[in-house]
């Protein structure tokens, strides 16, 4: 599996978010045996668009470019994972122990993020975050998460599309994705105008 620094490097900075999505991937992984997707072995669904899934885009090869990995953004730390080869899924809920609580953290948070944090504050919640990073690294990833059955269906295979010419714009656009309009296609930004 790859290491938690394999995901900092590509998210660009190390945060508790990343860190949750790195469980997340530790214990998909226990549960459901899961190894690296070169192409759409496996499948993610998260119900967040936070730092976690760049966790995940690393740690199991689900991404956004090739089709196994889809992003709902509703604000709730929950991941589902598929495995294509045999049926298997699971869906791993964020426990509140997951979140960090501490006031003092949520009052930093506040000015550091409304540029109002003296100097000392910003290092104070840096690092407040950096011992919050390694709690969550340590803790095991039963505690932080609560384990499910997966709700949503598995969503078919990344589709490949013939390309045809927009009618309007005269652009090349996958003929899936081009609604034939008095026999011509469309391209959704055109159709949109
Ligand atoms: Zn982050
Ligand atoms: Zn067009």
């Amino acid at each position: 599996m790859k290491s938690f620094d394999d995901a900092v490097e590509f998210h660009g900075h190390t945060c508790g978010g990343l860190a949750l999505g790195y469980k997340a991937c530790e214990l998909a992984v226990e549960k459901l045996g899961l190894s690296f997707s070169e192409d759409e072995e496996v499948v993610c669904i998260t119900e967040t668009d936070s730092c976690t899934i760049d966790a995940i885009q690393v740690v199991l090869g689900c991404t956004a470019g090739k089709g196994n990995l889809f992003i709902n953004n509703w604000g709730k730390n929950a991941f589902s994972f598929y495995r294509r080869d045999n049926d298997t899924s699971i869906r791993l809920v964020a426990n509140p122990e997951s979140r960090n609580e501490d006031p003092k953290m949520t009052e930093l948070r506040q000015k550091v993020f409304s540029g109002k944090a003296t100097h000392e504050e910003d290092e104070q919640y840096h690092a407040l975050s950096h011992e919050w990073i390694d709690t969550i690294l340590a803790t095991p990833a039963e505690k932080l998460f609560t384990v499910k059955e997966a709700v949503e269906l598995l969503p078919g295979r990344a589709r490949i599309y013939n390309n045809v010419i927009c009618s309007v714009c005269g652009e090349q656009v996958a003929e899936g994705l081009a609604p034939v309009i008095d026999g011509k296609p469309v391209c959704i930004p055109c159709l949109r105008k």
